[in-house]
């Protein structure tokens, strides 16, 4: 059966344009023949904003819902004040389509640095809650800048949020081969919502015999992420949580150029976006100093969405052929995407 992949491509700002470049470069020498691969760019991101102060207008919004998943590079600038963009661009995408799944798988490649000793095995996916917790903008602040100050910031958990993202979670674990769920939060302090989050994950736990289950408060969680990392399969934790755990994760296990993650909309209600989990690194934008491989990583999640899951294991084969052969010398963005592409076209 012949099918189609009507992509959308932000390239954002600094080195997001250039490892993107890199992505679709992969991209469209993995698919076969019978899938065609449509892609539309869009100029969303630092520069946009300068020229026309938009961050994401509503047509733009509307137009994005019609592709079958997105391909983020970076977005942010240091000449843009500080959450204009992530609040406008970033977080109010996950919202508009509902990325209630934060995915971030973290393997450890032959050949990659990490800080920890004798190597262990590390090969975990952390699934973060996408769209409530600290981040739906629910606070304020009172005598704003005097030394009264008074500012809150209100975590929201809802039962349905919760346990859809909890559901998930049991699903990926139990189509894994070790098939072990790590549930992390802070249940002792934080007894309202994590009161919530572990009722709803035994509940849960119960539908998935097959699943071993574990709890582990969040600061005992970025010891063993240090001590133990191999006691990990899958976890699922909160927004805040998540993001946290997971730049932890990408540091000890190859670094923040491997780093891929997806912010998925399981039912297909709207398009999923893939993206590198680190930013636009202005520091070194424009000098091809950046590595692709967490980008053309990402592009392995899409391709895994959409169903093209042999194209997906082609390319994470690429990637630990290539990182096994990496001798050190520097390598630019673009001979990196020309590696990775030419092994996965065979
Ligand atoms: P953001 O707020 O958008 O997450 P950030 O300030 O946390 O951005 P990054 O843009 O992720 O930071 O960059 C952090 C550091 O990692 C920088 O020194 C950057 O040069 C480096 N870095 C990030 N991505 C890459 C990459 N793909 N290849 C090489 N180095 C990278
Ligand atoms: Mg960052």
């Amino acid at each position: 059966m012949s099918r189609s992949i009507n992509l959308a491509v932000i390239p954002g700002d600094g080195i997001g344009q250039e490892v993107v470049a890199q992505g679709l470069k992969v991209l469209k020498v993995v698919l076969p023949e019978d899938v065609k691969l449509e892609t539309k760019e869009y100029d969303l991101g630092a520069q946009r904003w300068h020229r026309t102060g938009e961050t994401l207008p509503e047509a733009e919004l509307e137009s994005l819902k019609g592709h079958d998943a997105i391909l983020l590079g970076a977005i942010g600038d240091p000449s843009v004040p500080s959450g204009v963009l992530e609040r406008g661009l970033l977080l109010k995408l996950r919202f508009a389509f509902d990325h209630y799944i934060n995915l971030r798988p973290s393997k450890l490649f032959p050949n990659t640095a990490t800080p920890l000793a004798g190597r262990p095995e590390i090969d975990f996916v952390v699934v973060r809650e996408g769209t409530e917790g600290p981040y739906t903008g629910n606070g304020g602040s009172l005598r704003t800048g005097t030394p009264a100050e008074v500012a809150t910031e209100v975590s929201l958990n809802t039962a349905y949020g919760v346990e859809r993202v909890v559901r998930d979670a049991f699903e990926r674990a139990n189509a894994r081969p070790r098939k072990k769920l790590t549930l992390v939060h802070k249940n002792n302090v934080l007894v309202y919502a994590g009161h919530l989050w572990k009722n709803t994950f035994d509940k849960v736990a119960a539908e998935y015999p097959d699943v071993t289950t574990d709890y582990l408060h969040v600061d005992a969680a970025t010891i063993f992420f240090v001590t133990q990392p191999e006691r990990f399969d899958v976890i699922v934790t909160d927004n805040l949580f998540g993001d946290i755990l997971t730049d932890l994760a990408a540091a000890v296990s190859g670094g923040i150029g491997l780093a891929a993650s997806g912010n998925i909309n399981p039912t297909g209600t709207f398009p999923s976006m893939f993206e590198p989990v680190h930013g636009s690194a202005p520091d070194i934008a424009g000098q091809g100093k950046a590595d692709p491989t967490a980008t053309i990583l990402s592009v392995a999640l899409l391709l895994r969405h959409l169903g093209q899951e042999a194209e997906a294991a082609r390319i994470e084969e690429a990637v630990s052929a290539d990182l096994a052969e990496r001798d050190g010398t520097p390598r630019t963005t673009d001979e990196i995407g020309d590696a990775l592409a030419a092994r996965v076209a065979g």
